[in-house]
């Protein structure tokens, strides 16, 4: 063996080892598609619809190309445009508030919460102020999950519901997460997650879907997944998208729910692992009582503005991690002429300054765990 040759490296999602148990199952049921050739609307893309509201208890599921078109079709069929507020937080991934955009309407930024990073109620309100003053009709909130923790539900729906506003929650990171024992997918006007490769429950491509109990809603939506579509494809009574989740894609998910519960356990112990070890030497995430999270990232706080110095010292160290976000929203150069709450947003602002993931994913076996918490102590005693 090369005696320069490093330890064996470390994924920070490791999608290998889930093909390594999986890849028989998967490998014949793409095979499957591959001898019926309907690779649009085969029989696999009804089947996993129904699994994937059997699994969260929503009554309908429409699949989709992605999580951004996921959010995007529900603003279009909810007629969410020009002259239109939608309120978002700004510590999030860019799709949340660039689909607002997208569909004409202005998103309005608000901060989170310090403890869980997700929607600050208190913010929430000063946002609903700022949308108002400047002369927006305010019609929804998309709050989001992050990092695999669902936020306030309960909190938000009762602030839509003396509004009057639509509640779009994003979920594109923490499907299969639990809120007092109730799944996602049931807790807002219309839910909606990707399947993204890297997201806890990916597809080897691009997906998604909304989960939603409203009948005339998911009719909607089934009519703007193939460009707004009528009594058929030819007959177009609205505007669309090609918006379909391919049959391939379909069945490679099929595969990956059978196994999905138990691999948000395998992330937990992980997460379980990493509070025991760490939780004196940085920051490490807080899940609320009652909640469940599928640790789409396992993501630290490290104040003090040594952050990237732990950063640096663990690359050296052979560890990957990676930012997210580096940058609220309502600072990008994209995004930052829209409104935000009044006051600023100062937490979203100090976690992107604060914050690392490190590496999480089902199959992250002990040995390597210890290598990585013997690294982040290490550094941290190097830095600070
Ligand atoms: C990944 C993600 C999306 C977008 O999903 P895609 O499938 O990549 O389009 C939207 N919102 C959040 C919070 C995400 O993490």
């Amino acid at each position: 063996m090369n005696q320069h040759a490093p330890v064996s490296s470390i994924a920070f999602i490791d999608l290998e080892a889930q093909r390594r148990r999986l890849g028989r199952a998967i490998d014949e049921a793409v095979g499957r598609v591959l001898t019926h050739c309907q690779f649009i609307n085969g029989p696999e893309v009804g089947e996993l619809e129904a699994e994937l509201a059997a699994f969260c208890g929503a009554k309908h599921v429409v699949s989709c190309a992605s999580g951004t078109d996921a959010l995007l079709m529900v603003l279009m069929a909810k007629n969410i445009g020009p002259g239109d507020a939608v309120i978002c937080p700004s510590f999030t991934f860019c799709a949340t508030a660039e689909v607002v955009a997208l569909a004409g309407a202005t998103p309005v930024f608000v901060d989170v919460d310090e403890a869980t990073f997700n929607i600050d109620l208190a913010s929430l309100k000063r946002g609903m102020t700022a949308a108002r003053a400047a002369g927006l009709k305010l019609k929804a909130i998309i709050p989001v999950d992050l990092f695999g923790q669902s936020a306030d539900h309960d909190g938000i729906a009762e602030i839509a519901k003396a509004e009057g506003l639509f509640v779009l929650d994003d979920a594109a990171q923490s499907f299969g997460a639990t809120d007092k024992g109730r799944r996602l997918g049931t807790l807002a006007d219309a839910t909606t997650t990707s399947f993204f490769p890297a997201k806890p429950l990916g597809c080897y491509g691009d997906g998604g879907a909304i989960f939603t109990d409203d009948d005339e809603l998911a009719h909607t939506l089934r009519s703007i997944r193939v460009h707004g579509q009528g009594s058929d494809k030819y007959d177009n009574v609205r505007l669309g998208l090609t918006a379909r989740l391919d049959t391939v894609q379909a069945a490679v998910l099929r595969e990956k729910l059978k196994i999905f519960d138990d691999e948000i356990a395998a992330r937990d112990l992980v997460a379980k692992r990493y509070a025991q070890a760490l939780g004196n030497i940085v920051d490490v995430p807080h899940v609320v009582a009652g909640n469940t999270s599928t640790w789409a990232q396992y993501t630290v706080r490290v104040p003090g503005g040594h952050r990237d110095a732990l950063a640096a010292a663990l690359k050296a160290r052979g560890v990957p991690t990676a930012i997210y976000y580096p940058k609220p929203l309502h600072q990008q150069t994209a995004y930052r002429h829209f409104p935000a709450a009044a006051g600023g947003l100062p937490v979203s602002e100090r976690l992107s300054g604060e914050v690392i993931s490190l590496p999480m994913h089902p199959y992250l076996d002990d040995a390597t765990q210890s290598r990585i918490i013997a690294a982040v102590g290490d550094a941290m005693a190097e830095i600070a």
